[in-house]
């Protein structure tokens, strides 16, 4: 855990609960380490709570109702092929119009509407 600790300050996973990135690792069948390193490639955990509140969701709030579902999504996003078109739908603002076109959570963030 001090290992991960050691990225917070400054990687893709900031702000992302150690113990969620572990309980990730595993259901990714993954390292933690490799999925920090992997995350900070993608940069995607950052993008699903901006992605939900895009779509009038709140991620603050999924996470403390339903923190496996939370936890199932973040993992979904980690290892994202969208990533790109999902950045470049962020800058251009389409990005919570045009989610079911290319983010593999979208019926999910749907049915927590
Ligand atoms: S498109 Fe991919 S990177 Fe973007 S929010 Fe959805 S799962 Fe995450």
């Amino acid at each position: 855990m001090r290992f991960l600790n050691k990225f917070f300050g400054d990687n893709a996973l900031a702000g992302v609960d150690g113990e969620l990135v572990d309980e990730m690792a595993r259901d990714l069948l993954m390292a933690p380490a490799d999925l920090v390193v992997a995350a900070h490639a993608a940069g995607a955990p950052e993008l699903m709570p901006e992605m939900m509140r895009e779509i009038g969701l709140d991620p603050e709030a999924i996470q403390a109702a339903m923190p496996g579902l939370y936890r199932d999504m973040a993992a979904t996003c980690a290892t994202c092929p969208s990533r790109d078109r999902c950045e470049a739908e962020m800058e251009m603002g389409t990005a919570g119009k045009r989610v079911d076109e290319f983010c593999p959570n979208a019926w999910t963030f749907e049915g927590l509407k």
